[in-house]
């Protein structure tokens, strides 16, 4: 089951999703940066994983909202089909010099860009 902290979207994912407190001072299972009390995310249940006590007494593993569509989306050059999935050989990676969230949030922007 899918829960959320911080804003709720207006999106399906939401729709019949628990609200839970940010779980601040854990780390993002994308990004691996710490949770503050002000992020938006999404918490899905990992079965064999290390997960992290939320505050309605279940544990799941926490993502940034932007790193969790990350993960679904695919990253910058993918979502600009300039990927190893469009172009035999090309590189698929985030582009160098970000961090992994930086990396996310882009991908995002350019997947709305590209479908409006
Ligand atoms: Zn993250
Ligand atoms: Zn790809």
């Amino acid at each position: 089951m899918i829960r959320f902290f911080g804003h709720r979207y207006l999106a399906p994912m939401y729709d019949d999703a628990p609200e839970v407190h940010p779980p601040t001072g854990a780390l993002c299972a994308w990004c691996g940066e710490v949770f503050l009390a002000t992020d938006d995310g999404i918490v899905v249940d990992a079965v064999g994983l290390e997960t992290v006590a939320l505050s309605d007494g279940t544990d799941g593993l926490p993502y940034h909202r932007v790193c969790f569509l990350r993960t679904i989306i695919g990253s910058v050059a993918h979502v600009e089909e300039r990927c190893s999935c469009f172009v035999p050989g090309a590189d698929e990676g985030d582009p160098p010099g970000m961090t992994k969230r930086q990396a996310a949030e882009l991908a995002l922007r350019r997947s709305y860009e590209r479908n409006p």
